[in-house]
């Protein structure tokens, strides 16, 4: 199942939706309502309900036998698919070559750092920024863990079972603040520099999140080319070293860290400007893309 957030131009607010292959996305809220089911406009409070899948399936099924709630795609506006999560969390130098690119000794624990909420976009949101407060922007390609069930202190071997599914992200960076700071936060938060998309996917849809190809384009070429069959720590071993610390609510975002291949560590350097176009792509999930501006 691919959850997004979609609106039409009469709507006063986005809602949830499944979008399906044969390019149509299903309203749930309106689709549950007249099922029986009550479904919530926000993926985070619908990730937060109880027995949120069968809901869903229930207004699937109802949307998919009397055409209430069903929409063509390229007739909505898209939203970030997860929006005001609580927590985004994310990982640093977790892909081997990427810690060697920036001569940074191989981690042993996860390096975790985040980013606000309200650095959170969409996938047709523009990625911006003022000039005149940072000159070097980057981009990060990731997988995207999306919590479900609230995790404390869960093992490994359970951690999935809080995953409520995956999504494509972009950890855009101002290097110069990032490195300049002495800490990353100011960096790694500018507000929309966490683009996510273009839909949550859930695990049923995903053969295998430590082995999906993933990679960055800037107008078209690619930078960044790896498979998170790299990655340090898998996802089920970040969620558990993250709940060990603080509780993981549904719609946290879990960003896995990013290969190598980004833009402040090429020679020559490529730094994003406006006008400029970024996608991000991770194998089976889909890709997002964001052009560039300036505030
Ligand atoms: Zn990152």
């Amino acid at each position: 199942m691919r959850i997004g957030q979609f609106q039409t131009t009469a709507d006063e607010q986005p809602w949830c939706g499944v979008r399906r292959a044969d390019g149509t996305v299903i309203d749930l809220p309106t689709a549950g309502y007249r099922a029986g089911v009550d479904i919530p406009n926000r993926t985070t409070d619908l990730l937060a309900t109880w027995e949120w899948r069968r809901k869903v399936d229930l207004a699937v099924e109802y949307a998919a036998s009397t055409g209430v709630g069903v929409h063509e795609a390229d007739e909505l506006d898209r939203h970030a698919p997860v929006t005001d999560p609580e927590k985004v969390v994310c990982v640093g130098l977790n892909y081997r070559d990427h810690a060697e690119e920036g001569d940074n000794p191989i981690p042993e624990t996860p390096v975790l750092f985040s980013k606000f909420p309200t650095s959170v976009g969409g996938p047709e949101d523009t990625i911006s920024w003022d000039p005149d407060l940072t000159g070097k922007v980057d981009y990060e390609a990731e997988l995207v863990a999306v919590i479900g069930e609230e995790a404390r202190r869960v093992d490994q071997d359970d951690a999935l079972d809080h995953v409520a599914g995956f999504l494509v992200g972009n950890d855009v960076s101002a290097r110069d603040l990032q490195h300049g700071d002495g800490q990353w936060v100011r960096g790694k938060s500018l507000d929309g520099f966490a683009p996510i998309g273009p839909e949550l996917v859930t695990p049923d849809e995903v053969s295998d999140p430590h082995d999906l190809d993933i990679y960055a384009e800037v107008n078209g070429e690619r930078l960044q080319d790896s498979s998170t069959s790299n990655l340090i720590f898998g996802i089920d071993e970040l969620v558990s070293f993250c709940s060990q610390a603080f509780t993981l609510k549904p719609g946290d975002l879990l960003f896995t860290g990013t290969p190598p291949g980004v833009g402040v560590y090429r020679d020559p350097p490529v730094l994003l400007s406006e006008g400029d176009e970024v996608t991000i792509g991770v194998e089976e999930l889909g890709e997002l893309t964001n052009s560039c501006a300036y505030l």
